[in-house]
């Protein structure tokens, strides 16, 4: 039974798709929405639609980025014979808001997962395969400490090691299953000091 009215209805469904986003959260956001000045409703939309036309993938690191190049990959004070590679966008930022880390990233956008029928062909790995063509030292695999993201690791490492290039993971420290994105930087900071080869 329907409560409001349709569009209302509407608002609310698409709201509760959101991630995190339950029925009772979903209706106090279009509430809150429909109690906003216009002006303040079309900043909101205009944001999000500005901001998914122009989002893309890096070029070098397939992080998403709004320029051709991420303003990582285009810095030249970065080392980049050193190559991070993590999940997504949310682990680099975790990693770069350390301050520490002078290398660069690679961004797979997911990890290996037999179980969900994910495999090497739908992460960003081909684009990590042509970048090492060029001069790169080393590899940080710093997938999450899940299942897919040690499966991901493995698979890293034997790929990559045939071409003579270091693969290090990073050291645990961080809690089995956990998202790289909620960890402290300290800990963060002790798990890329204590990596280990692979
Ligand atoms: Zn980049």
């Amino acid at each position: 039974m329907d409560y409001y009215s349709t569009k209302i209805t509407a608002l609310i469904d698409e709201l509760s798709r959101l991630p995190g986003i339950g029925a009772k959260s979903a209706g106090r956001l279009a509430f809150h929405l429909l109690n906003m000045p216009e002006a303040e409703v079309n900043r909101l939309t205009g944001a999000i639609l500005d901001a998914k036309r122009t989002v893309r993938y890096c070029r070098e690191c397939c992080t998403l980025t709004d320029s051709d190049l991420c303003p990582i990959c285009a810095s030249t004070g970065r080392d980049h014979s050193q190559i991070m590679v993590v999940e997504n966008t949310r682990d680099l930022a975790a990693y770069e808001k350390t301050g520490k880390y002078n290398g660069v990233y690679h961004v797979l956008h997911g990890a290996i997962s037999p179980a969900l029928g994910i495999g090497p062909a739908d992460i960003k790995l081909k684009e990590l395969m042509t970048r090492l063509q060029g001069n790169v030292e080393e590899v940080i695999v710093a997938t999450n400490s899940s299942l897919e993201g040690e499966t991901t690791a493995m698979y890293l490492s034997k790929l990559i090691k045939p071409a003579g290039i270091r693969v290090t993971r990073i050291a645990s420290g961080v809690p089995v299953g956990g998202d790289l994105e909620y960890i402290d930087e300290v800990t963060l900071l002790r798990a890329l000091e204590g990596r280990t080869q692979l």
